[in-house]
């Protein structure tokens, strides 16, 4: 394509399109650019290539997090090794299908969000024993810790931690202004956010980049100062959190105001970043129908790693300058097809295979095959309480 700008089709095919982009230099700047824009296609093609639809409807798409997570514990759970376990989290049982819980919950709102899914399945569960972390932080490290059975929300590569769904899925998640007693209420979201996506149809939806969150991490202050750089490219501003003490804390600027999720929608292109772990937001940014970016790959919850980079959200790598994430913008913006498609995956992604249904269905796999590995019967504790009631 000579004076424009070239393109790879999905068959190989090349095809030209008038250049873009404007600038001092135009010839050395649209050579870069032409390059970097082959290779993000080709890299979109082979991710499309090499991805095979999850299928099925039981939750077997996130089954294999579980046989990977158990697989650290093939030689057996030990009433020894739960003994070591018990000060890194809850202990719960569930003993002749009825559940136990330890008295003491340290953050009661995640211990109701868990139990509303235990409660409903006890009656399938054998009897089992288990510790369960409710701190956002995974408890298990491979290189500082000895192998014991802690069940985590989110974790990185570093943990043993085993991946269950997180309290938030029912109640217990953080406390905002706009949610007061906490995040949750997944089926909820699902239903408002499906909403305001058919509301915010692509078309309608503003061709900025979104975030609205606290600064949990600095990871996201590239987008923030991009954001007040260049507002038509990005709208992205630190709200409060309960941490907050000045505007030192939301980068020299007064808090911003918070705003929904479902208010979300109204713009195509939604980042998500860690927060101290995963962050609850990412799952309810592909109900939106728009382009999720997902920064960073290193924390995940039972979900994530059957989602695929480039087919259901753009990476972006952790620390990418804000010139980096302008160029990712700048391609999907001249790229719409592109975006729609990737942001349409993400969407059905999730509504097809993260319904309340798969949690729960999650939660009785994880319980069935983690119970087998217990080298021994377990007994009542009687130190423990029985949950006689689920929210
Ligand atoms: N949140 C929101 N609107 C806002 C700010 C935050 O809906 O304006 C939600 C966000 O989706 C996340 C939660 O509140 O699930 C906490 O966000 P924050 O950025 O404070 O923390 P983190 O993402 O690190 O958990």
């Amino acid at each position: 394509c000579i004076g424009e700008f070239c393109s790879i089709n999905r068959d190989g095919s090349n095809e030209c399109h008038q250049q873009v982009v404007d600038d001092a230099e135009p010839s050395k700047y649209s050579r870069e650019l032409n390059d970097q824009w082959i290779d993000l296609k080709r890299k979109i093609s082979i991710a499309f290539e090499n991805y095979e639809e999850c299928s099925a409807k039981n939750c077997s798409c996130h089954a294999h997090v579980i046989q990977e997570n158990l697989l650290n514990f093939k030689n057996g759970i030990t009433p020894q090794m739960i003994k070591a376990a018990e000060s890194r989290g809850t202990k719960y049982q569930i003993i002749n299908h009825r559940l136990y819980r330890a008295k003491a919950c340290m953050f009661p709102a995640r211990c109701a969000g868990v139990e509303h899914f235990l409660f409903k399945m006890k009656s399938k569960i054998p009897d089992t024993e288990f510790i369960l972390n409710t701190r956002d932080w995974p408890q298990v490290s491979r290189y500082h810790n000895q192998l014991q059975p802690v069940f985590s929300f989110s974790k990185t590569d570093e943990y043993y931690d085993i991946l269950y769904p997180a309290w938030s899925f029912w109640e217990g998640g953080p406390a905002i202004k706009l949610y007061p007693t906490g995040l949750g209420r997944w089926d909820r979201h699902r239903n408002s956010l499906k909403e305001a996506s058919d509301t915010w149809s692509w078309e309608k939806k503003s061709n900025v980049a979104f975030f609205r969150g606290s600064r949990t991490t600095e990871e996201r202050d590239p987008l923030i100062l991009l954001s007040r750089e260049e507002p038509s490219l990005v709208d992205a501003a630190y709200t409060k959190n309960q941490a907050w003490k000045s505007n030192a804390d939301t980068l020299n600027v007064a808090p911003a105001e918070e705003v929904s999720l479902e208010e979300h929608c109204r713009f195509k292109y939604l980042f998500n970043f860690r927060g101290v772990a995963a962050s609850f937001r990412l799952k309810h940014l592909f109900l939106c129908k728009s382009l999720v970016f997902h920064v960073g790959d290193e924390w995940i919850e039972f979900f994530y790693p059957a989602m695929k980079p480039w087919v259901h959200y753009v990476p972006v790598e952790n620390g990418e300058t804000k010139e980096q994430i302008k160029q990712l913008l700048n391609f999907v913006r001249n790229n719409e097809d592109i975006a729609r498609k990737i942001a349409e995956q993400g969407y059905n992604f999730i509504w097809n295979h993260l319904e309340m249904k798969d949690v729960t269905c999650y939660w009785r796999k994880l319980l069935k095959r983690y119970s087998k590995l217990l080298t021994y019967q377990p007994s009542l504790d009687d130190r423990l309480v029985e949950v006689k009631h689920s929210s």
